[in-house]
């Protein structure tokens, strides 16, 4: 069954890609795993969950997740 990535728009195979985006996802903490539930309704392709994962402290704009709730407005 062919899935549409909810975050690039890349087409993968769900089936495929399963264990490998079961494992990223799985590295993932708490936050992180919220930010993915609360904005993506539909699987999201292993290259974007080791992304999210890589990226999402990476440069500070999600006050949502944040309890500093530090707004960085200088970043295209
Ligand atoms: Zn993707």
């Amino acid at each position: 069954m062919k899935k549409v990535c909810a975050r690039c728009g890349m087409t993968f195979s769900c089936t495929d890609n399963q264990s490998e985006v079961t494992r990223a996802f799985s590295r993932l903490d708490a936050r992180q795993r919220d930010y993915i539930a609360e904005n993506y309704d539909n699987c999201l392709c292993c290259d974007c969950v080791q992304e999210i994962g890589k990226f999402f402290y990476a440069f500070g704009v999600n006050p949502y997740y944040s309890k500093k709730r530090k707004i960085l407005s200088d970043i295209d």
